[in-house]
């Protein structure tokens, strides 16, 4: 069975304050679950997040890092400096970072490789643009980005990768998949991976809707088989709108 995780996606939201406060709350007040409950703030934030959320059941993740071990990268962040700071999870590839910072498969795959040299759990995201889909391109888009980005790796590096499909045309718009719509991608993704790695491999893998989940539509989108969870964005920054999607999964 693959694990069920709701992850928050901050982006380029809350300060050290705000992320203190927001911790504190969502500490105070989260539910029991068996899912895995994630957040990931700024990176100024996360060394703090990580002391904050220290004996509890909330993972922090990183929104991206640097494919380079240390360097001549100014302004960047390397897999060591995340791990040192007790992070061990990295969101890669999300569509903004493709979109607006030239994110390309092949810096994706480096990036990859670098989590996984240090043991990182890498939230790996897809997702067709609204063109793709509108020409019934959808699937082939996905297959592509997740075979350009995972599939150089050897079968023993799954258990550190989670995949999360977002349509870039439900991101922030407050337009969803349906739940049909996330079904037949999700399991057209499980299909993929199956028919490289194998089913038992496949059905292990947990892979998360994001795009306009709200505490509204979450639980129908969660009671499909494929869906493992959600990569939420806007609705994450809400310690009680978080909280109902983790109590809707
Ligand atoms: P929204 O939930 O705001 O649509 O964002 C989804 C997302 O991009 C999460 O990574």
């Amino acid at each position: 069975m693959p694990k069920k995780i709701i992850a928050g996606n901050w982006k380029m939201h809350k300060t050290a304050p705000q992320t203190a406060k927001f911790l504190d709350e969502l500490i105070s007040k989260l539910p029991f679950t068996e899912a895995q409950v994630v957040v990931a703030p700024s990176f100024v934030n996360l060394a703090e997040a990580t002391a904050l959320t220290k004996n509890t059941k909330i993972t922090v993740a990183a929104q991206n890092m640097h494919q380079a071990e240390a360097g001549a990268y100014t302004g960047e962040i390397s897999a060591p400096m995340l791990t040192a700071v007790g992070v061990n999870t990295v969101i890669l590839g999300h569509s903004e970072r493709r979109q607006y910072f030239g994110e390309t498969d092949g810096n994706l795959v480096a990036k990859v490789d670098s989590a996984m040299n240090h043991d990182m759990t890498v939230i790996f995201c897809i997702g067709e643009q609204l063109a793709d889909r509108n020409k019934n391109n959808h699937f082939n888009v996905v297959e592509y980005q997740l075979r350009d980005g995972l599939f150089h790796l050897d079968k023993k590096f799954w258990k550190n990768i989670v995949v999360a499909y977002e349509p870039v045309w439900a991101i922030g718009t407050g337009e969803t998949a349906t739940p049909e719509q996330a079904q037949e991608m999700h399991a057209h993704i499980r299909g993929v991976i199956a028919k490289s790695y194998g089913a038992d491999l496949a059905k292990n893998v947990s892979i998360l809707y994001g795009g306009s989940v709200k505490p509204e539509n979450a639980q129908l989108i969660f009671s499909k088989p494929d869906v493992d969870g959600g990569l939420i964005g806007g609705a994450a920054l809400q310690v009680d709108d978080f909280i109902a999607i983790i109590n809707a999964i």
